[in-house]
């Protein structure tokens, strides 16, 4: 993976576009990340998640991770269901009213579903 460190980003303190440094992702809060403008070196906390991959329209089965329910997965990875034989996209995480962890998935013939991760 070659993702330039830089990237164009609106600066709320000089509020216009400016060259953004990624200064690395928050470990208490995946998908935030501090980003500091190059102009005014003030840090501003953003979303990162990969919205450039999400748009894929034909998930690949090969490249899918196999669903293991003792697995976690995250959002926007690919899982592979071998009992559906249907590939689909982690959309989000829920808590499931059992208080184990669950991923919504949209399949590309089941529909969205939710299944347990993370199971003990
Ligand atoms: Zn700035």
């Amino acid at each position: 993976m070659s993702r330039s460190k830089f990237s164009q980003r609106h600066c709320g303190y000089c509020n216009k576009t400016t060259r953004m440094e990624m200064m690395g992702e928050m470990t208490t809060t995946p998908g935030k990340s501090w980003v500091r403008c190059t102009r005014c070196h003030h840090m501003t906390l953003v979303t990162v998640i990969d919205t450039s991959k999400a748009d894929d329209a034909n998930l690949d089965a090969s490249k899918a991770t196999p669903y293991n329910p003792e697995q976690t997965f995250r959002i926007g990875e690919a899982i592979f269901h071998s009992e559906w034989n249907d590939v689909g996209k982690v959309l989000s995480k829920v808590r499931t009213s059992s208080g184990s962890q669950a991923i919504v998935v949209s399949f590309e013939k089941e529909g969205q579903k939710t299944l347990v991760e993370n199971l003990r």
